[in-house]
């Protein structure tokens, strides 16, 4: 065998202080915008950051924090945890960022399960910190993200300082160390809604790749004359990695604190002269219901990511063809970085129809370079790329999850890794999510994407949202129900809603009963919560059995071999 002729050129390691140590050196005047939770605003440059962010790595060292401990932060979006970000993995600590919106219980878990060294907290979580404190042994002190002039009243935990107090004595001459860039940088939790949650835990390079990614101009597309405002928390998947991109491109970050209401949004995207923002779909009706109410327009905004549970086209249809907005519809995951997809069209497909042009918008999308996927029948066999073929999406790629924090078994098939999402690819490379694989509705043995008649509800104008889950049924096994919320004031019927579906899907896909509900339970990171609705709804009885016609329940081989017959 001979030796392979190895490229010459530099080792330097991908590490995620290069990003910000970067974005000092060249956009050092650039600013960084925070709403705070006084609701001031505070304003600074990546250059000031950097130097907060070697005082906290100072800060953490002299505390005895090591290179691979864990430092928790249960905070909001804004400069004191970007500097916690960067303060702990710029000498090789792991910055594990936990959701506040889970469960006291589940928090607690977690933060023993990542055996986290100190955790960094927003005042607005005193009194959570308060009631887990005690269940946290092993955390040597609890820092609040503030100066000593604004330290909550608290009971428990000890020893308690304030951030600011914490950075004081160090002067931020420090010079980032070069690690090895397979060491840990990130750790995330899934919210998972059934079990304890798994944590993804990243690297440097898998992040700072991952940055890369992000930035491309079919992805965020961001750059040094962007101004980007992240709605997606940094507790959640690092914030769509924007945190990273930003100072990687240069772009101008503003974050917005715990101000999430329409209104404050608006206002701080026109002040801030935004261009760019990223958040779920909740997130954006909240600030659409806001200006339809309020009559104002955006006059920065260009676009808009949006992701982490399905965009409904209303949605997409709302920002452009009344605002303008360019609004791209992506997918992804925890152990995924998060970015998979994004639904951008290239020069060949932005010539057709402006119909289909749409309709390849609503999809998920197609892979940005770095990541690969396929879809997989329940024989493991590869399915065909012909948007009707649907089975479970598997990825692989250098920010793809190999195996979960604290477990030895992994969970890869065949070196790809199963999402548990059920998607279509069609021959543009488009996918299209049909379901979670939990969240399948079968109907005498065939698939029904309980998306799809979401989206198609989601139309209305009087639906706020809705969730399509399944109904136990005597003869088909599971019948799709429609759980809806109204918004106010605009009236709808059941059979005005059943009748939007007429010629649109098949008729054995039209659900079997509509409910009407004030609120829709939502996971932690705002995602429906189907396993609570069909809690919720187990001993709901259908209207008296509906005959379902031309459902091919003879045979499941179609859905079982992940294809889907045609709709009507
Ligand atoms: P998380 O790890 O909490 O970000 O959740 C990831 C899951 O959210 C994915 O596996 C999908 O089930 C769902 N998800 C994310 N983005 C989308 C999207 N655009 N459409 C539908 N589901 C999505």
């Amino acid at each position: 065998m001979t030796t392979p002729l190895h490229g010459q050129m530099m080792d330097v390691p991908l590490t995620v202080s290069s990003l910000l140590a970067h974005a000092s050196r060249h956009f050092g005047t650039t600013e960084i915008v925070s709403k705070r939770i006084e609701g001031d605003v505070h304003r600074y440059t990546y250059r000031d950051c950097e130097k907060r962010a070697k005082q906290l790595a100072q800060a953490l060292i002299a505390l005895g924090v090591e290179a691979g401990d864990r430092i928790g932060t249960l905070a909001w979006n804004g400069y004191r945890h970007l500097e916690t970000y960067y303060g702990t993995t710029g000498f090789g600590a792991v910055c594990h960022t936990i959701n506040p919106r889970l469960f006291p219980d589940q928090i607690a878990w977690i933060i023993n399960d990542a055996d986290d060294r100190y955790i960094l907290f927003d005042t607005t979580f005193a009194q959570l910190i308060d009631r887990l404190a005690q269940r946290c042994p092993r955390v040597r002190g609890w820092i609040v993200l503030t100066d000593d002039e604004h330290l909550p009243a608290m009971r428990s935990p000890t020893p308690l300082v304030s951030y600011e107090t914490l950075l004081e004595p160090h002067d931020g001459t420090f010079d980032w160390p070069l690690l090895d860039e397979r060491q840990a940088s990130y750790l995330c939790y899934t919210s998972g809604t059934t079990g304890n949650p798994k944590g993804a835990l990243y690297s440097h390079r898998s992040t700072v790749l991952h940055a890369l990614g992000a930035s491309l101009p079919d992805a965020m597309g961001l750059s040094s004359r962007d101004s980007v405002l992240p709605v997606v928390p940094m507790f959640h998947v690092n914030a769509w990695g924007i945190p990273h991109a930003a100072p990687l491109t240069g772009a101008k970050l503003v974050f917005p604190g715990n101000h999430l209401d329409g209104e404050s949004l608006f206002e701080l995207m026109e002040t801030e002269r935004v261009t760019c923002s990223n958040g779920v779909p909740t997130v954006w009706l909240g600030l659409l219901n806001y200006m339809k109410e309020a009559g104002v327009r955006f006059s920065s905004l260009q676009r808009t990511g949006i992701g982490g549970s399905t965009c409904p086209p209303a949605m997409l249809r709302t920002f452009e063809d009344e605002y303008g907005v360019e609004a791209i519809h992506g997918w992804g995951m925890t152990e995924m970085s998060p970015i998979g997809t994004l639904a951008t069209l290239n020069w060949d497909q932005s010539q057709r129809p402006p119909e289909e042009q749409r309709r390849l918008r609503e999809n998920q999308g197609h892979v940005i370079y770095g990541v690969d996927m396929k879809i997989v029948g329940d024989d493991g066999r590869d399915l065909p790329w012909d948007g009707v073929a649907f089975g479970e999406l598997h990825v692989r790629g250098p920010w793809v999850i190999e195996r979960y924090f604290q477990k030895d078994d992994s969970p890869l098939v065949n070196g790809w890794f199963p999402t548990g999402d059920v998607a279509t690819i069609d021959r543009d490379g488009f996918m299209r999510i049909t379901d979670r694989c939990k969240d399948v509705i079968k109907s005498g043995g065939e698939w029904i994407s309980s998306i799809e008649v979401e989206n198609l509800a989601m139309a209305h104008p009087a639906v706020a949202e809705a969730a399509c889950i399944a109904c136990a049924h005597p003869k088909w096994s599971q019948r799709p129900l429609l759980v809806i919320v109204k918004h106010k004031d605009v009236e709808v019927t059941r059979d005005e809603l059943l009748a939007l579906y007429e010629g649109k899907v098949a008729k054995w896909w039209i659900p079997d009963d509509i409910v009407f509900v004030n609120e829709l339970p939502h996971t932690a990171t705002g995602k429906l919560n189907k396993l609570k609705l069909r809690e919720l709804f187990r001993d709901h009885v259908l209207p008296l059995q509906r005959e379902v016609p031309n459902c091919p329940h003879s045979k499941r081989g179609a859905a079982g071999s992940g294809s889907t017959p045609a709709p009507e």
